[in-house]
């Protein structure tokens, strides 16, 4: 078995080590002997979706997104169409808001891709801080750092969990996160999946089960230290 991961733009989107996303998803696919292929997307490059079985879209500061987000306009309708297809995406931060309608900042309104029906607009109080949310898709809290301006407002989707520490989508939902067919979007840097193995491990299996069409079993790994880490920081920010 193999996956080819798709980065997009890691020179315009990777805040708070994003990038280490890409690590934490090879490395335990090498650990279980399934071959990783990485296609590095940068700005202004076509991108042929169907080649791609898991996609990740950093997060980036205001500037950095808008750029982001005129480049992956023109990849708009083969985006659209591997989400709707049930290709595996993680979205995070600035990648998680371009997804929507629009982001309104306090100086313009970005618009964006319309492939969630949601929006996010600016605030002046930034939400900063170590964060901890209770997924019903994941035994452990799935912890991360947030630091952002834009409230994410989601309507009737599901969100990935609910905070138990921190600020998530709004700072008052009490909703972190968007989860839809195999897309999650997050507001979790750190980054996310060396922290939360057990969401790497999901992504990857639903990468799997979606390109070979069938149940897949990933084969458990010693987390020992990784689960230790991810408790320590449940346990100091609750
Ligand atoms: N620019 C966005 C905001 O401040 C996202 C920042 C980020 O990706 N951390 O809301």
């Amino acid at each position: 078995m193999e996956l080819t991961i798709g980065h997009l733009y890691p020179d315009l989107l990777n805040l708070y080590g994003d990038r280490g996303n890409i690590q934490c998803l090879r490395k335990r696919l090498a650990w279980r002997g399934i071959e990783a292929r990485l296609i590095e997307v940068h700005a202004g490059e076509s991108i042929d979706f169907s080649k791609l079985d898991l996609v990740l879209l950093g997060g980036g500061s205001d500037r950095e997104q808008e750029l982001a987000c005129q480049y992956l306009k023109r990849e708009r309708k083969g985006l659209c169409a591997y989400v709707e297809g049930g290709g595996v995406l993680l979205a995070i931060c600035g990648g998680y808001q371009l997804l929507g309608n629009y982001y309104k900042t306090n100086r313009i309104a970005i618009e964006g891709l319309g492939i969630l029906d949601i929006h996010t607009e600016w605030k002046p109080k930034r939400l900063t801080g170590d964060i901890v949310v209770k997924s019903r898709l994941f035994h452990s809290p799935v912890v991360g750092f947030e630091n952002h301006s834009g409230r994410t407002y989601i309507g009737n989707y599901p969100s990935l969990g609910k905070v138990a520490s921190g600020y998530g989508n709004t700072g008052r939902s009490g909703k972190e996160g968007i989860v839809y067919k195999n897309l999650i979007g997050t507001y979790l840097h750190g980054p996310l999946l060396p922290k939360n193995p057990e969401v790497c491990d999901y992504l990857l299996k639903r990468a799997l089960q979606h390109k070979y069409q069938k149940r897949i079993t990933l084969g458990t790994l010693c987390d020992g230290l990784e689960r230790q880490a991810n408790r320590y920081i449940a346990e100091r920010a609750v």
